[in-house]
């Protein structure tokens, strides 16, 4: 698979500021930054706010600490509460091509539904999918004040969609008519992050594998718009010492914490590209010398389990 960028293409890294990034994110920011610099792209910013009300002060410190492991970008930073116009335009674009129609389905309800046969487990049973007028204003006046949600009125013959993954592979992912925007208004993830990353003109989408199950109705939303599909890397997440996904719980997994027990941020960068094969066992290095370095065939395939600073060995 090739991965030259398109005139002018960008990597990205996409925040949610949810307080500040620990290790497993500074280290998919690095990947992201690796990947888009080792290969003439721009690499962008982008805070995805959409679900709490705008919380720039987390913003900031997270932001501050991509800086101080050493990682740039370009132009301003986008920051998705900022973006509602361009997402209404999209959902107006589907909408005009019956590709949108309400949903007053709680999550009770869909449970409670009988499920389609060949329906992917979880997948919306359709329920609000074939209603008429009157059975709309009907069902919406049932939930007034709240608003139905939007869903996308996926091909009913597409349950699953495969995808080349620059480490996994293929991969499949199941669709369904998931949800464009909530009945309170937010915008969902899908279907911001694929008119963003066109609107910044991302081609190449480097973030956790925990996300690879959201790739195939994005990709569905790109074909659905007429956007470029972007190229994939799917990182391996972080381990805490129990083994499950690295948390704050896991003790101290952010910078600060780190460098409240002693650790520059040039040790941490070195830690995350000891952790990439980035970086032999006595060097500390800088994000500018694992350019030189960086080779996406070498990266480890499986998850980096993180067991605290005192058991990472550390050089001045
Ligand atoms: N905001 C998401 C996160 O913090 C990343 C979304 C993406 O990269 O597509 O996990």
């Amino acid at each position: 698979m090739s991965f030259s960028p398109a005139a002018d293409g960008a990597g990205r890294y996409a925040p949610s500021p949810s307080g500040d990034l620990h290790l497993g994110n500074l280290r998919t920011a690095l990947l992201a930054w690796l990947f888009a610099r080792s290969s003439g792209r721009r690499f962008m910013m982008r805070i995805e706010d959409l679900d709490r009300a705008r919380d720039a002060g987390n913003a900031e410190s997270q932001l501050a600490d991509l800086a101080s492991i050493g990682l740039d970008w370009d132009g301003d930073l986008v920051w998705q509460t900022e973006r509602g116009s361009a997402y209404e335009a999209a959902i107006e674009q589907l909408r005009e091509r019956d590709l949108v129609y309400e949903c007053t389905c709680t999550r009770r309800d869909i449970l409670a539904a009988p499920t389609a046969p060949h329906a992917p487990p979880g997948a919306y049973p359709g329920t609000c999918r074939d209603r008429s007028d009157a059975e709309r204003a009907a069902a919406r006046a049932t939930i007034h004040p709240r608003l139905p949600a939007l869903r996308l009125r996926a091909p009913r013959e597409l349950t699953r969609m495969e995808f080349q993954d620059r480490l996994l592979g293929t991969v499949c992912g199941d669709i369904d008519d998931f949800v464009l925007r909530r009945g309170d208004g937010t915008v969902a993830y899908n279907l911001a992050v694929v008119v963003d990353d066109a609107a910044m003109r991302v081609d190449q989408v480097v973030r956790g594998d925990d996300l690879a199950s959201s790739t195939p109705r994005q990709i569905l939303l790109h074909q659905l718009l007429g956007l470029l599909k972007p190229e994939y890397a799917h990182v391996p997440l972080v381990l805490g010492p129990t083994g499950a996904r690295l948390a704050k719980r896991d003790g101290a997994v952010t910078l600060r914490q780190l460098q409240d027990q002693g650790a520059n941020p040039e040790q941490v960068l070195t830690l995350l590209a000891r952790s990439l094969n980035l970086a032999g066992p006595e060097e500390t290095v800088s994000a500018t010398q694992l350019l030189a370095r960086f080779d996406a065939d070498l990266l480890p395939k499986t998850p980096w389990t993180w067991n605290g600073i005192a058991t990472a060995s550390m050089h001045e």
